[in-house]
Order: C-alpha cells, then sequence, then structure tokens
C-alpha cells in the first residue's frame, strides 16, 4: 500500500487554479523528486502534504488515513526547509530537542532520540555550538536533525540545498542519499535543479504548471520522454 497517496489534488488561489488534479502514489521508504521549473507548483503540493496549505480539492491519504483536514502535528511528517530556520541562542544539541520538548517529552525520552540523529548525521562534536558558529552544510544537517528526531513516517524537503554552493550541494547530496539508506523512511523532495533529482530519486516526478508530466525511474524518464518539454528539461538526447 501506498504510504501517501494523492488523488486528483487540487490547489486553487480565490479564483486562481494552480495545482490541477495530481495523482500520485509514493511507496514506503520511496525517494520521489518532484521536479520542474519555478512556478509550476511543487512547494504547493509539498505544503498541501505537509498540511501547511489548505487542499481545495481531491483525497490525501497518509497510510491509510484520509488527512485532508488533519493539522500537520497530527500527519507523522517532517519538513526540512531552504531556509534552515536555527534557534541562534540555542545550542545544537538544544535546537535538535526543541520540538520533541514543546510535544512534552522528558529529558530522558529526549536525549537518546537526539543523539541519535547526531551519530548519523555526525554532529556529535558540534553539539554544544551556538548555530552562528557553525558552516552552512553543518547548519543544514542540524535542520535535518531536527526532521529526524521525531521519527516522522514522511520527510518532506523544500530545495533543502539551493542555498549552499555547489560543492557543498555535491557533498550534502550524497548524504542526503546515505540519510535515506539509514534511517529507511518515505522522502518526497522538491528540487528545481534536474542533476539533483536525477542522482536522488528512486522516481521523479516531472511537473509543469500545476500539472504532472511524466512520473518514472531516473532512467525511464531520461530514455524515453513523454513530450519534448520533458525531454528539453531533463536533456534527453533528441
Ligand atoms: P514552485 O515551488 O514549483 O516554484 P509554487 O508551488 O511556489 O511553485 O507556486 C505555484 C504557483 O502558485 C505559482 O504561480 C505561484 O505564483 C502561485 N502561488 C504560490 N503561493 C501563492 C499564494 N499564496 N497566493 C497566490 N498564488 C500563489
Ligand atoms: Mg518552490
Amino acid at each position: 500500500m501506498a504510504e501517501v497517496h494523492l488523488s486528483k489534488i487540487v490547489k486553487r488561489y480565490g479564483s486562481l487554479e494552480v495545482v490541477h488534479g495530481i495523482d500520485l502514489e509514493v511507496a514506503h521508504n520511496e525517494f520521489v523528486v518532484l521536479v520542474g521549473p519555478s512556478g509550476c507548483g511543487k512547494s504547493t503540493t509539498l505544503r498541501m502534504i505537509a498540511g501547511l496549505e489548505e487542499i481545495s480539492g481531491g483525497e490525501l491519504k497518509i497510510g491509510d488515513r484520509v488527512v485532508n483536514s488533519l493539522p500537520p502535528r497530527s500527519r507523522n511528517i517532517s519538513m526540512v526547509f531552504q531556509s534552515y530556520a536555527l534557534y541562534p541562542h540555542m545550542t545544537v544539541r538544544e535546537n535538535l530537542g526543541f520540538g520533541l520538548k514543546i510535544a512534552g517529552m522528558t529529558p530522558e525520552d529526549i536525549k537518546p532520540r537526539v543523539d541519535e540523529a547526531a551519530g548519523i548525521l555526525g554532529l556529535e562534536s558540534f553539539m554544544d555550538r551556538l548555530p552562528a558558529n557553525l558552516s552552512g552544510g553543518q547548519r543544514q544537517r542540524v535542520a535535518m536533525g531536527r526532521a529526524i528526531v521525531r521519527h516522522p513516517d514522511v520527510f518532506l524537503f523544500d530545495e533543502p540545498l539551493s542555498n549552499l554552493d555547489a560543492k557543498l550541494r555535491g557533498q550534502m547530496r550524497v548524504e542526503i542519499k546515505k540519510l535515506h539508506q539509514r534511517v529507511k523512511t518515505t522522502v518526497i523532495y522538491v528540487t528545481h535543479d534536474q542533476v539533483e533529482a536525477m542522482t536522488l530519486a528512486d522516481r521523479i516526478v516531472i511537473m509543469r504548471d500545476g500539472y504532472v508530466e511524466q512520473v518514472g525511474t531516473p532512467t525511464e524518464v531520461f530514455e524515453n520522454p513523454v513530450n519534448t518539454f520533458v525531454a528539453g528539461f531533463i536533456g534527453s538526447p533528441p
């Protein structure tokens, strides 16, 4: 059964429809990348899955629950944003544990989760530092750590690497892939970067103007693009 199931999902802002009835099934532990040009509806779709944006039409299921009207907290989803808003006055350890503390967990229960996330992300030697004393890549890892500690069923990433320079972006891409292999979780990842999509995805979803143009493995899409838009976007040979 699909872990995340979008059925005819629509988003309207007033009279303007920006997502036009998207169907998508994401399997348990699958890494799916939504890719497409700026403005095609990637973030809007992700935010509807996260519960940060109201769904105008269609049905969203996570596991076997219809979650259309459930608040974000009840969906057991974690989202990592491009602007990793760490709390500047808190150490890495405090940043990692803060969400769990808010959720009412005891320090005894928080510590092992924070230590586990720190181990996965290689943050052990930075735990007492403030965000100002971290590099961009380290900060991004802390942001991911904050998602990991919650043990979500589904991870959502919205262009998490676009603030980083090219070299670091390459390194973080490898880390995210490793993270997925270690943590074994379902991931929906948004990017406008074709290379990022092709290297990370089990399957990629190519979007244009609020529609899904094609879904497939990177190889399928590259070798058999359904139209010239997909071919051009992915860089398939003519
Ligand atoms: P992407 O993430 O693919 O760049 P978005 O999902 O952010 O695209 O945006 C999709 C479309 O919806 C764009 O045309 C954008 O201008 C529009 N849009 C996004 N947010 C709003 C909003 N709050 N009000 C009106 N239009 C919006
Ligand atoms: Mg976006």
